[in-house]
């Protein structure tokens, strides 16, 4: 029954994730996975398994370029335990980040790693260069739209201040991307 592999199969819960995060889970997850599907409506997001895990480190993409079989299902693995650390970015230069680490919640950290991965499987589906440029562009324009506040302090310099021309690199370089 090919119905079998395409519909979308509900996310798994894994590692003891605390109620209050886990009964939010769903509608955080929709929101991000509505913002990718718009964003990429040529590209299939019902053929891959998503676990949520208060036991990970980082969120994962798993798929096996080489000997990628029809009907194997990719595997995204998102970590749920946000620490007082906060979320941590790729240090994309040519994004003008100035900063590589903020706090902005539990909510928009989750949500900021499911873009990340989908954005892998966007990478794979649409075979485009793998790497961390992409997603870490997308986790940002989504911050952006989400909590311009938390967008901004990536951005601030030593004086605590945003630096426009790094706010003005980042634009260029999302410009030559989309
Ligand atoms: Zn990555």
């Amino acid at each position: 029954m090919t119905i079998q592999r395409t519909r979308r199969r509900p996310p798994i819960y894994r590692g003891g994730i605390p109620k209050a995060i886990k009964d939010k889970i769903p509608d955080w997850y929709q929101e991000a996975l509505l913002w990718m599907m718009n964003k990429y409506p040529d590209v299939k997001f019902h053929n891959f398994d998503i676990v949520f895990s208060h036991n990970l480190n980082r969120g994962r993409y798993y798929r096996n370029k080489i000997g990628y079989k029809k009907g194997e299902r990719p595997l995204i693995q998102i970590k749920t335990s946000i620490d007082q650390y906060g979320i941590w970015f790729y240090n994309m230069k040519s994004l003008g980040i100035l900063q590589n680490c903020i706090q902005p919640g539990i909510k928009i950290s989750i949500q900021l790693i499911i873009v990340h991965e989908l954005t892998h499987h966007v990478q794979y589906e649409r075979e485009l260069p793998a790497g961390e440029l992409l997603t870490t562009a997308n986790e940002l324009i989504y911050l952006r739209q989400l909590d311009s506040y938390w967008f901004n302090k990536l951005f601030v310099n030593g004086t605590g201040k945003v630096n426009p021309e790094a706010i003005t690199k980042f634009e260029k370089t999302i410009n030559k991307l989309n």
